[in-house]
């Protein structure tokens, strides 16, 4: 599951084949489905708009399920669509029997308010796992669709071999998207969590309590080798593009000498969003399309 870093350095946690586990898991699943209920999973994707990255990303997450065996249904919408627009056709795909996860992809152009279409979707079809239901149901620790980027950290750290009961896991960042729903997570699996922010004092002490630590600030390189203890397991969440390319939220080339096990950006929590998306969706058919 991981590759060896350099010499005396940490273990590089390979996020693309961990990625590729987990779609090969979830294309038998779906063969599995299909063979026993005559279910094909579907994921629709609606996204509002233009903008070209959002564009990028809901292609690659309907290539993604038409190579696990799913079907895949994209909806565009004019950036002046009304909210009521919005609503109506996702209460459309609420009731589509063929329909079995729906993705709104965010940001929306203003003035539509995100969380709001958001929490219109049907919460056993939130693949995202962002409606107040789902959001509600991690808080209490109870069994829910999970946001596909924090769900793909925790595989990333079960694929490492990370001991987290017991242990201190350090989550910079508290975003609904990302920090939050992770501090819920590592909680549930029984982590002594350390939620920190923009406004926590002395970041870099908080952060070396650390055997756990997990970037998702938005900042690069904010997380630099004297933040870092011996031996963690740092997980960079972060995407941010520089002058310099696309950088992490963690000093890697530094870190790397101190951590334990790291993960690089691009190639770590990255693919595994899209992965956890589609196991976010065979589950959602699961439970919608039950034996018999
Ligand atoms: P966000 O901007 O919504 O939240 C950032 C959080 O970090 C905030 O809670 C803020 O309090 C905290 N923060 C900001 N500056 C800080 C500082 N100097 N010290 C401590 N805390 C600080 O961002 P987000 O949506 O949670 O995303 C975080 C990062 O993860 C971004 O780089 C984003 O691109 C990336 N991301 C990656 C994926 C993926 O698939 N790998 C998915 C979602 C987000």
């Amino acid at each position: 599951m991981t590759a060896p870093g350099s010499p005396g350095g940490a273990t590089v946690i390979d996020g693309r084949e961990v990625a590729r586990g987990v779609r090969a898991r979830v294309a038998g699943e779906v063969a599995e489905l299909v063979a026993e209920r005559g279910v094909v999973p579907g994921l629709a994707t609606v996204l509002v708009g233009e903008d070209p990255a959002s564009e990028i990303y809901v292609r690659r997450k309907g290539e993604a399920c038409r190579e696990v065996g799913m079907a895949s249904f994209h909806h565009p919408l004019p950036a002046d669509a009304s909210a009521d627009e919005v609503r109506a056709l996702l209460a459309r795909l609420n009731a589509d029997p063929t329909v079995h996860g729906v993705l709104l992809q965010l940001p929306l152009p203003p003035p539509l308010d995100g969380d709001a279409m958001t929490a219109t979707i049907d919460p056993a079809k939130d693949v995202d796992g962002l409606t107040p239901v789902n959001a509600g149901l991690l808080a209490r620790g109870r069994p829910g669709l999970v946001p596909c980027t924090p769900a793909g950290v925790m595989e990333l750290l079960r694929a490492a071999g990370t001991e987290l009961t017991g242990a201190r896991a350090v989550v910079l960042g508290r975003s609904s998207l990302v920090g939050r729903p992770l501090a819920a997570l590592l909680l549930a699996a029984d982590a002594t969590v350390v939620h920190c922010h923009s406004r926590t004092r002395d970041l870099p002490a908080a952060c070396r309590e650390g055997e756990v630590l997990i970037a998702a600030a938005g900042r690069p390189r904010l997380v630099t080798r004297d933040m870092v203890a011996e031996g963690a397991t740092v997980i960079d969440v972060g995407i941010n593009r520089t002058d310099e390319g696309l950088v992490g939220d963690v000093d890697f080339e530094a870190v790397r000498e101190r951590a334990g096990a790291i993960t690089p950006v691009p190639g770590g929590v990255g693919p595994m969003t899209i992965a956890m998306l589609l196991a976010n969706t065979v589950e959602a058919a699961r439970a919608q399309t039950p034996p018999g």
